[in-house]
């Protein structure tokens, strides 16, 4: 059976998106000023964390100039700002910033993921979209063998993942849904720079997410 090497190199080496492959290829030769000395990843990102984690945390895409540039789920943007400072201070993670892939940081008890894998134009993927990188998403899922809870980020990773479980289900934030012996789900606003300059998402609400999810956890 495939691992999670087998998994990323399928990942990385996808094409199956025509706009996302244009888009991210064109994003990583034109970069922007603050980044241009970077060597832009600028292909699929694959996701990252403890392989025996029993969270997983789900995010929407890659963003253009963050993970597209460093080739590291959340790493390099402010939303990954906000995640791996919550993941550090709720004992999830070793490091409270995430700056490249080489840079030191490890996940424990925690797997980062995301709905599309390729950096969409102004964060929108298409359904269409979505649908292609949804395999990735279900191998993750039967890869982390020991999961007990899934948190998504924002509407389009709650309702992908509701959807991929046959159910529908009405949002709310740091709501969670049990569901028996299988994973259970913890939904949250997507720390994204639009919530969290607008205070449509306060670092308290955020970090409550994920003292929860600890405490679920034990
Ligand atoms: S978004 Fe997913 S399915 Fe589409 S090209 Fe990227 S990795 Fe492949």
């Amino acid at each position: 059976m495939e691992g999670f090497e087998g998994l990323e190199r399928r990942i990385v080496s996808c094409e199956k998106c025509p706009r996302l492959v244009a888009y991210r290829k064109r994003v990583a030769e034109v970069k922007v000023r603050r980044f241009r000395d970077w060597d832009y990843w600028g292909k699929p990102v694959p996701g990252f964390g403890d392989p025996k984690a029993e969270l997983l945390i789900i995010g929407l895409a890659p963003a253009a100039h963050g993970a597209n540039r460093t080739g590291r789920m959340f790493t390099g943007d402010s939303s990954g700002e906000w995640l791996f400072r919550a993941l550090y201070e709720t004992g999830f993670s070793n490091m409270p910033r995430g700056v490249s892939r080489d840079d030191g940081l490890k996940l424990t008890n925690a797997y980062v993921t995301a709905v599309v894998r390729c950096a969409p134009p102004k964060n929108l993927p298409t359904k269409d979209e979505i649908r292609n990188c949804l395999p990735y998403l279900k191998a993750e899922l039967s890869l982390l063998k020991r999961l007990k809870l899934v948190v998504t980020l924002g509407r389009i990773a709650f309702d992908t993942y509701t959807r991929l479980l046959g159910l529908r289900l009405k949002f709310g934030h740091n709501r969670l849904y049990e569901f028996g012996d299988s994973p259970s789900l913890l939904a949250s606003y997507h720390p994204s720079r639009q919530n969290t300059q607008t205070g449509r998402l306060k670092w308290d609400e955020w970090i409550a997410v994920f003292r929860r999810a600890r405490e679920l956890l034990g």
